[in-house]
């Protein structure tokens, strides 16, 4: 029998505000333990929660770019469950109404495009984390964390490979950093993803029974965790067996899923409206103002790149993975008014030294300034392209621009039509033999006496001249 994975994505997001969902501490990633804490997120008895707007304005922007619905009444509700990270014994929640509902996002498979559906996005509050001490069999809590806003961000189960799921996890990713309303870090946590996957007979339409993954801290653990699923159940239901509701582990060193605990239902949980938080009315004054904040989001800037720099897609997509990325391309071309050659530039050697070097893009020592006069340089014929690859290494050691460098170590191209005569000239009269060869007919020498007028002028000969004045010399 042939199966079909199907796969729904559980998305948490940390939202990148200063101070917490219910109270004044800070968020801050790193601090000594228990060192943001207050009567409030420790769960003292009797405190009372009140909402951070700042919560609110960011999953409305989170909403809207997701073409999601948004509910203008919403309630918070508890999720009650026992863990030594949840001083309240309770988590605060949103379940019957959510902030919004009903979204999609579309992502691109081996180019073909697809609608994912949002199921809803919700705000809660995050739990501390347990410490684990390496060399004493005890825990510690630390509860910086504990009341830090996330949005829930539930998909469709519409996934139907694992290529699929990191499209779509990637898309949402990207979403959330352009709006700058997390900063996507996976490793710390700022961005998780629980996934449920099932199989079924292909064509049939009921959903199959799906086991809950987690513990992926990166795309390509989510990626490795569904395939090896995938071949699980697989594996169990040709076996005659079947697969259990659960909650599986994945086990990066050993490259497996196992099984952590069985899947508690919603109904497990005691869900209750917070009789400590009023009902959040949200207005349709206070959605537009929002959406007026918004950026132009990925997908958009793609397109308008394609269109207004006739750039390929490819190029187009590389030059938006991050909008710092973007407004650097941009600033250059508007500079330098060469898109696909500040394209090359910013596709090639900008961004593998970054990578190589690790740093970002707002740390560039080669401003965009920069790299759109030295662009100009080689248009103009200043320089050559050869020895621009020389001068950018040298602006990115040094920060100095493009004109300085050039001036300092002699690298201006040489167009002066004497000059270079005057060294085809040399190179010609130093190998007779073969420029009588070259004129009975084999024409592949022609590279050969290019190369050796560039070797002469040490790559600053103009190479279209050259190459002309050669043509006209050897025909003599
Ligand atoms: P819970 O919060 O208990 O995990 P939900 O009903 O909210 O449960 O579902 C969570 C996720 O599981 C959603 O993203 C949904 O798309 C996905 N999902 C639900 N049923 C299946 C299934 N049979 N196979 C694959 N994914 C599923
Ligand atoms: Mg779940
Ligand atoms: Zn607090």
């Amino acid at each position: 029998m042939e199966y079909e994975a199907v796969i729904g994505l559980e998305v948490h997001a940390q939202l990148l505000t200063e101070t917490k969902i219910f109270c004044g501490c800070s968020t801050r990633f790193g601090a000594a333990p228990n060192s943001h804490t207050c009567p409030i997120c420790l769960g003292m008895p009797g405190v009372l929660p009140v909402m951070n707007r700042k919560v609110v304005e960011y999953t409305i922007k989170m909403a809207l770019a997701t073409h999601c619905r948004i509910n203008r009444e919403n309630s918070f509700a508890r999720k009650n469950y026992f863990y030594p990270d949840l001083p309240k014994g309770y988590q605060i929640s949103q379940y019957a109404y959510p902030l919004a509902e009903h979204g999609y996002v579309e992502v691109e498979v081996d180019g073909e495009k697809k609608r994912i559906g949002i199921t809803r996005i919700h705000m809660e509050e995050d739990a501390g984390k347990l410490v684990h001490d390496e060399y004493n069999p005890v825990s510690y809590v630390d509860l910086n964390r504990a009341g830090v806003p996330l949005i829930e961000i539930v998909g469709e189960p519409d996934i139907r490979s694992s290529e699929e799921a990191i499209a779509y996890l990637r898309r949402l990713h990207e979403i959330l950093v352009y709006l700058e309303i997390c900063d996507g870090n996976m490793e710390e946590g700022s961005f998780r993803c629980d996934a449920n996957i099932s199989l079924r007979p292909r064509g049939e339409d009921e959903l199959g029974t799906r086991a809950e993954l987690k513990n992926m801290n990166s795309f390509r653990n989510v990626q490795r965790a569904l395939e090896h699923e995938i071949k699980r159940q697989q594996y169990v239901l040709e076996g005659g067996g079947q697969v259990v509701q659960e909650t599986r582990l994945w086990d990066d060193s050993k490259g497996v899923t196992r099984s952590m605990r069985g899947k508690e239902e919603a109904h497990d949980y005691r869900y209750f409206p917070d009789p400590d938080l009023v009902p959040l009315i949200i207005s349709d004054e206070w959605i537009e103002e929002v959406r007026k904040t918004l950026p132009e989001l990925p997908l958009k800037k793609r397109e308008r790149f394609i269109l207004e720099y006739a750039i390929p897609e490819y190029d187009a997509g590389v030059l938006t993975a991050s909008r710092d990325l973007a407004d650097y391309y941009e600033e250059t071309v508007r500079l330098c008014r060469k898109p696909k050659i500040a394209s090359n530039w910013v596709m090639g050697d900008i961004l593998r030294y970054l990578n190589e070097e690790k740093r970002d893009i707002k740390a560039c020592p080669v401003r965009s300034i920069a790299l759109a006069e030295m662009i100009n340089l080689i248009e103009d014929g200043t320089i050559s392209g050869k020895i621009a690859k020389e001068v950018f290494e040298e602006m990115w050691k040094s920060e100095r621009p493009p004109k300085e460098i050039i001036e300092e170590k002699g690298l201006l191209q040489i167009t002066d039509v004497d000059i270079l005569k005057k060294v085809i000239n040399e190179a010609l009269e130093a190998d007779p033999e073969k420029v009588e060869q070259y004129r009975s007919g084999k024409e592949k020498l022609f590279g050969h006496f290019m190369g050796q007028v560039m070797k002469a002028t040490r790559g600053k000969a103009n190479p279209k001249l050259v190459n002309k004045i050669l043509i006209e010399m050897l025909a003599e």
